[in-house]
C-alpha cells in the first residue's frame, strides 16, 4: 500500500481529568513553560547584548547543557521538548521573515496565561477502551489512572501518531493526531459525498459570506455578529479599568482589569469556536455536492499588513474557509482551483465579456454599459470564477434540476445554515420557474 492512501487527521476532544489528574496535567504545562521561558531568556540575552537572533537549534543545545541544573526537568519526555523548540524555530522565522516586527521573544507569564499546552509522541501515550464503558480514556506516563475523554473518538480504526494536551481557559483538551487510511475516512464521513459534474465559482463578499454560482448564497453566521458587538463593548469598559498605559507605564494592572481580561479571552474562544464550526459547515456542505470549486487566490501577504482589525478577521476566516475546501477536496478527489488574482471576476460581464474598468465597491449591482445586461455584482463574479474554471477542466455545470436542488437545500438546513438563493438573472431562467425556490426565496431570511 502506498503512503498516499493515508491521510493524517486530527480531532480535538474535551477532557474530564479529576483532580489528582489536574495536578499531573498542571505540573507537565509547568515544565514545557519553564523550558519555553528559558529558551527565551537565551534568546533575547543574545539579542540584547549582540543583536543576533539566535536559532532554534542553537537554543535548544544551550537549553541541554543546562538541563542538569534543574532536577525537575529530569524525567521531561525529548518529544515534548523537541517540540518546544520546533514552534520557537517558527516564531523565530516569522521575526527573520518581517522586519518591522519586534525582534524579541515572548514569555510565557504564569499569572496572565489563559492558554496552556505540551505535546506528546507516539509511544508517550495511549487510548484506553474499559469493559463496560462507552467513554474512551487517555493515559501518559506520570498519570496515576488514566483521563476520561468526554467526546466520541472519530477515527478508531487510525493509528494515533501525537497529541497535544491543552488547558483553555479553565477546560482541557487532548488534540490527538491520527493516520487513517483515506478510504476509512471517507467512510466515516456521515453525509456522502457526491460525485457528479457539479462545478461552482464562489465570490467572497461583504454582503453576504460567499456568493457562488448556482444561485446559492451563504450569509456570515449571525451569533457571530453579535459576540463580536459584546466584546467591542467589553473592550471599551476594559479600557476604563487600571492597567499601564504605555510602555513604561509602570500601573499594575488591576483584580478588575484581570477579571475582565478573562471574561473577554472566554469570548474570543467563544468567537473562534463559532467561527470554526461555520467555516467546516460549509466548506463540508459546499466540497460534499460540488465536484469542482474555483474561487479566487487569497493573498496572504496582504492579509499580514491589513491594520483594521475588523477586515482582518474576515480576511482570515475567508482563508481558512479557502484553506478547509481545498483540504476537503483533495480528500474527496474533488477539483479545487484559485483563480488568478489578477483575474478581474466582479468588472466582467458575465454575458458579453464587456470589461467594466469603474466598478466601484458601492456598485452592489452590475449593469453592463455594452450589453445592457443587469445582475448581482457578487453573483456575477461567481459565474465568471465558474468560467474560468471551466476553461481550465473542460467540464462542470452550475445548473441544478430540481430534485438536485431540493438536496442541496436540505444539507443547508441540516447544517443550520443562514443562506438563500439569488434573486436570479435571465440566464438561469430555468430555476426560477421552479416552485421550490420561489418557496425557499419567499422565505429568504435577508
Ligand atoms: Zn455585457
Amino acid at each position: 500500500m502506498f503512503d498516499n492512501e493515508y491521510i493524517y487527521i486530527s480531532q480535538k476532544v474535551r477532557l474530564m481529568p479529576n483532580k489528582s489528574q489536574i495536578n499531573v496535567l498542571t505540573d507537565f504545562f509547568n515544565k514545557a513553560r519553564f523550558i519555553h521561558n528559558l529558551a527565551v531568556t537565551y534568546y533575547n540575552k543574545k539579542l540584547e547584548e549582540t543583536g543576533e537572533m539566535l536559532k532554534a537549534p542553537i537554543l535548544q543545545s544551550l537549553y541541554l547543557k543546562n538541563k542538569p541544573q534543574y532536577e525537575f526537568l529530569k524525567d521531561v519526555s525529548p518529544t515534548l521538548q523537541n517540540k518546544i523548540f520546533a514552534n520557537l524555530s517558527i516564531a523565530i522565522g516569522k521575526r527573520m521573515a518581517n522586519k518591522e516586527a519586534n525582534k524579541f521573544l515572548f514569555f510565557k507569564k504564569k499569572k496572565t496565561i489563559l492558554y496552556e499546552s505540551f505535546y506528546l509522541g507516539k509511544s508517550e501515550f495511549s487510548l484506553v477502551e474499559k469493559p463496560n464503558k462507552k467513554h474512551h480514556y487517555i493515559y501518559f506516563k506520570g498519570l496515576g489512572s488514566s483521563i476520561k475523554i468526554q467526546d466520541k473518538l472519530r477515527f478508531k480504526e487510525g493509528i494515533p501518531l501525537f497529541v497535544t494536551f491543552k488547558k483553555e481557559l479553565n477546560k482541557y483538551y487532548a488534540s490527538i493526531t491520527y493516520k487513517v487510511k483515506k478510504d476509512d475516512y471517507l467512510s466515516s464521513l456521515k453525509y456522502k459525498i457526491e460525485n457528479n459534474e457539479k462545478a461552482i465559482g464562489i465570490d467572497l463578499g461583504i454582503n453576504q459570506f460567499i456568493t457562488t454560482s448556482c444561485g446559492l448564497s451563504i450569509g456570515a453566521e449571525r451569533p457571530l455578529l453579535k459576540s463580536e458587538k459584546r466584546l467591542k463593548m467589553l473592550y471599551r469598559r476594559l479600557d476604563k479599568k487600571e492597567h499601564p498605559r504605555f510602555k513604561g507605564d509602570t500601573t499594575k494592572k488591576s483584580n478588575a482589569y484581570l477579571k475582565l481580561s478573562f471574561k473577554i479571552a472566554k469570548l474570543h474562544n467563544r468567537i473562534k469556536k463559532i467561527r470554526n464550526d461555520h467555516l467546516n459547515k460549509v466548506s463540508s456542505v459546499l466540497v460534499r455536492n460540488f465536484a469542482a470549486i474555483c474561487m479566487e487566490d487569497l493573498s496572504v501577504k496582504e492579509l499580514q499588513n491589513s491594520k483594521s482589525f475588523a477586515k482582518n478577521e474576515q480576511d482570515i476566516a475567508f482563508y481558512n474557509l479557502q484553506t478547509k475546501i481545498a483540504y476537503k477536496s483533495k480528500l474527496a478527489n474533488h477539483k479545487f482551483i484559485l483563480a488568478n488574482k489578477y483575474f478581474a471576476s466582479s468588472k466582467v460581464c458575465v454575458k458579453c465579456g464587456h470589461i467594466k474598468e469603474d466598478l466601484t465597491l458601492f456598485n452592489r449591482v452590475y449593469r453592463c454599459p455594452n450589453c445592457g445586461f443587469e445582475i448581482d455584482r457578487d453573483f456575477n463574479a461567481a459565474c465568471n470564477l465558474f468560467k474560468y474554471m471551466k476553461k481550465i477542466i473542460g467540464w462542470g455545470t452550475s445548473k441544478f434540476k430540481p430534485f438536485e436542488l431540493d438536496k442541496l437545500v436540505k444539507d443547508c438546513d441540516k447544517n443550520n445554515l443562514n443562506y438563500y438563493f439569488q434573486s436570479l438573472g435571465n440566464n438561469q431562467s430555468e430555476i426560477k420557474k421552479d416552485a421550490l425556490l420561489t418557496q425557499k426565496l419567499n422565505h429568504a431570511s435577508i
